[in-house]
């Protein structure tokens, strides 16, 4: 027998009925009023007619409504599909149509992110408001039951947009047993949990913090648009325990001037993941934030994770840890071969926690797979690294943004790396503008006080000469997504612009 993430819901309303599964500002909700609402969730869709595996698709600012629908979603046996508000209403249409979701939950933020775009679903309005039927009019009456469904390991869990960083948006297609590993690598701790939830919940990082928090019967506070004072005060006053947060999130918090006035001693675990977190950065959350300190590396498609747990491995800072148990690495070169130890490669990485493929794109799925000899799945990461002599994975860039420079690879890494050693630099990006001489040629953008035309005179006579940089922008802030990555694309298209 297989039990859900929706079983363990009833088991902890049984067991400890009023406890806050979730604050949200002036809100909370206890276990045994959360299990209510999620059959009176779970009985409207079946109302509605969705069937077992069907999308539900989710829009909007995180809140108490949007994480019922998202775990009535699931109760129903359906697939909760939650949408980026930051994405255009032209993706968002395409997603809604892509993913075939009948019904639509959204609040006001997700109303203005959809704008007049024509989607078929219908629209339930999570806050009661005007972007759709109201939700309390949707819901079931109270003491509702719906039909249990029994679902397996290889179903859909969820199907989460890739943040199209790199490219358009695909559907990934999270298997039941791919949380499941999520939820079981989360320490037993998670049942006094008490974790912040920073980033928005559409997205995995959130995710894989989120879930588990709930499955193991801990709290979680939900936050809004993030403030990086109002996050420690929050923290501070609930005694949060722990928190998955972007590198951007702890460098605005690190920089906080009264940040050491906080007590946030209650902290036993703080996560990161999602882009490059800088040693400097990392020994400083070390330093001064107590508790341990993780940095995951992986994607949403799974395959291969590694962790780092920073207070153990003070001297690989630099680094992203080593694989996970159960996890299995490798890095090949552009015929698909294994790379000789100590080289660099494109990351493969093959575990249970793996997506079934991207939805209805076969042959997208195809293209991010690789096979060993003896023909076992790994996913292609995209991104290059190599294994230092411990076995801990040095992590460059991502594939798409290597320069190649008259014929030598340039990983931007190495430049940011040196870039941001000048004192007038705050944050920098270097990318690959197209070039007649060399094919492509090193530009960078920074932010902090330097001078464009001293530092970039600095750099270039520190650097070998195929890395120089062709040219060095200032701006007031470098572009990023939602959940905090630089976007090198819109850099790139920017500068040729320009
Ligand atoms: P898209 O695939 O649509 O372009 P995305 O790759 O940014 O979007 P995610 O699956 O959220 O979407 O992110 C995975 C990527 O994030 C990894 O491939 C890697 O480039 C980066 N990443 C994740 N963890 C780390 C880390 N610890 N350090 C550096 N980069 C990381
Ligand atoms: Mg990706």
């Amino acid at each position: 027998e297989f039990a859900t993430l929706s079983d363990l819901i009833r088991g902890h309303a049984e067991e400890r009925p009023d406890k806050p599964a979730m604050i949200c500002e002036d809100r909370s909700i206890g276990y045994a009023a959360l299990d209510a609402m999620l059959d009176r969730v779970a009985a409207a869709l079946q109302r509605e007619g969705l069937a077992r595996n069907e999308a539900v698709a989710i829009l909007g600012a995180p809140s108490i409504e949007y994480a019922c629908t998202f775990f009535g979603a699931l109760r129903a046996g359906c697939v909760p599909t939650p949408l980026q508000p930051s994405a255009t209403p032209a993706q968002l249409a395409a997603m809604i149509a892509d993913c075939g979701a009948k019904i639509l939950f959204l609040d006001a933020t997700g109303a203005r992110a959809l704008g007049d775009a024509t989607v078929a679903a219908q629209r339930v309005a999570l806050d009661d408001g005007d972007a759709g039927i109201a939700f309390h009019a949707f819901l079931a009456p109270e003491g509702s039951r719906p039909v249990p469904v029994e679902v397996g390991p290889d179903d859909p869990f969820n199907i989460i947009y890739s943040s199209g960083t790199t490219g358009v948006p695909k559907g990934i297609v999270q298997p039941q047993a791919m949380r499941w590993i999520h939820i079981a690598r989360a320490p037993g701790g998670f049942a006094n949990a008490v974790t912040m939830i920073a980033t928005p919940l559409y997205s995995n990082t959130t995710l894989v913090s989120f879930i588990p928090t709930i499955a193991w019967g801990g709290t979680a506070v939900l936050l809004g648009k993030f403030d990086a004072h109002s996050f420690v005060s929050q923290a501070a006053k609930h005694r949060a325990t722990h928190a998955m947060l972007v590198p951007v999130q702890y460098q605005r918090i690190m920089a906080l001037p009264d940040f050491d006035s906080f007590d946030l001693s209650a902290f036993v675990l703080k996560t990161c993941t999602s882009a490059p977190f800088s040693a400097a950065l990392k020994a400083d959350v070390l330093a001064r934030w107590p508790g341990l300190l993780v940095e995951y590396y992986g994607m949403t498609e799974g395959g291969g994770t590694t962790a780092l747990l920073c207070n153990m491995h003070p001297t690989k800072l630099h680094t992203v840890g080593t694989p996970l148990p159960g996890q299995d690495i490798r890095l090949i070169d552009e015929a698909g071969n294994e790379v000789p130890q100590g080289e660099m490669g494109e990351v493969v990485g093959r575990s249970g926690a793996m997506m079934s493929g991207y939805h209805g794109r076969a042959e997208a799925t195809r293209d991010a797979t690789w096979h060993d000899a003896e023909g076992n799945r790994y996913i292609r990461h995209g991104d290059v690294g190599r294994f230092d002599e411990d076995g801990f994975l040095i992590l460059m860039d991502r594939k798409k943004d290597l320069i190649i420079s008259g014929g030598f690879n340039i990983y931007p890494s190495d430049l940011e790396a040196e870039l941001g050693a000048h004192p007038g630099v705050a944050d920098c990006a270097v990318v690959g503008i197209p070039s007649e001489q060399w094919g492509e040629t090193p530009v960078g953008f920074f932010t902090g006080p330097g001078d464009p035309a001293e530092v970039l005179a600095w750099f270039n006579a520190r650097v070998g000469k195929t890395q120089r940089l062709a040219d060095l922008v200032k701006l007031d802030e470098l572009p990023r997504n939602a959940i905090g990555k630089v976007l090198k694309r819109e850099l790139r298209d920017r500068y040729a612009a320009a």
